[in-house]
């Protein structure tokens, strides 16, 4: 099979690599429909994170079930799943609170942007549809793999509730998703921070209600007139630079609370705009096996169509290109077919 190698900053290649086998009874063996390049993927390409030695990369995928180990109960060849950014067993006491994401047993992959994908912990792990998706639920699916999930995490977090109002940082395809998470969970305003005409056009089809072109302190002053001067209620950080974070904290509502899943790249914290303000701030990798049962349900059923952040679409051995368009911000997102 083929599958995609990151040898350094800029330097993606598309390689042939020995086929997975099954090698734990929990595994299961997939077949790619369709995998993606994640924001996340992006450091390791800018080279802000090290790449120390060629790596298989990507952590998102839908695809159709091939091979299941002697174990696996719960899926057979076949059946059309979709599987989260970090692998869990769903089964010890950290999954059974709910903290997939940290799950004692939880593993990443050995590169999703490929052919074919091993799946550790597949019981635990992939979810199958009801039934094979018509192609056009296909990105919806693939959507609920990573950024979906993530979205509907810093939303979690961040506590937003019916009536409340929202503040979104980042108008990347996570900070889009966070938009129509907190719309979803019954937000009455949503201010959606974004400088680009398209992206502002899709958080609003998502459900934001005001768009804040501004950033920094000009951001946050603008934030506090549309909220009574005092800020909102919950803020998501979709971002996580230094200035994401502040500018988020900051966004926050005296005892207002900060949904943070923007992958941190952060010096510090100034405390000044948290215990002073009663401000939180609570975040992390999504728990996505916890949130999928519901996140498919609403795109089986089409009430949501998370897919919409994906703006490119390309042949998986043109997933090079894929990444450059990310990097210069010709596309959101960009999905890529074997
Ligand atoms: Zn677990």
């Amino acid at each position: 099979m083929r599958g995609t190698i990151i040898y350094g900053p800029r330097d993606i290649r598309f390689e042939e690599r020995a086929d997975p086998t099954i090698v734990e009874p929990t595994d299961a063996v997939i077949r790619t429909v369709a995998t993606c390049v994640c924001g996340s993927d992006l450091w390791r390409y800018r080279g802000i994170a090290d790449v120390a030695q060629p790596t298989p990369i990507g952590h998102e995928y839908v695809g159709i079930v091939e091979q299941v180990g002697s174990s696996v109960t719960t899926l057979r060849p076949g059946q059309f799943v979709v599987g989260g950014f970090l692998t869990s067993d769903n089964t010890c006491p950290v999954c059974r609170a709910g903290a997939h994401a940290n799950c004692q047993h939880g593993t990443g992959y050995d590169g999703c942007q490929a052919e074919l994908i091993r799946v550790p912990n597949a019981d635990g792990t992939l979810l199958a549809t009801p039934e094979q998706p018509s192609d056009d639920l296909v990105p919806s699916l693939l959507a609920l793999s990573d950024v979906m999930c993530t979205g509907w995490h810093a939303a979690v977090c961040a506590d937003v509730r019916p009536g409340g109002t929202v503040v979104v940082v980042g108008d990347g395809a996570v900070g889009l998703s966070g938009v129509l998470a907190a719309a979803e969970l019954g937000a009455e305003r949503i201010i959606a921070m974004s400088r680009h005409a398209d992206r502002q056009a899709l958080a609003t089809a998502f459900g934001a209600t005001h768009i804040v072109a501004e950033r920094g302190d000009a951001g946050v002053e603008a934030v506090k007139e549309l909220t009574d001067g005092i800020g909102a209620d919950s803020v998501l950080e979709c971002v996580g630079t230094d200035e994401s974070v502040v500018q988020a904290l900051k966004s926050a509502r005296p005892g207002g609370m900060v949904g943070w899943v923007g992958v941190p790249h952060v010096t510090d914290i100034p405390q000044e705009h948290m215990f002073w303000k009663n401000v939180g701030l609570r975040g992390g990798p999504a728990p996505v096996r916890a949130y999928l049962p519901d996140l498919l349900e609403r795109v089986w059923d089409r009430r949501i169509n998370p897919g919409r952040v994906f703006d490119l679409t390309l042949p998986l051995r043109d997933v090079a290109e894929a990444y450059a368009a990310m990097d210069e911000r010709r596309a959101i997102k960009a999905l890529l077919q074997p």
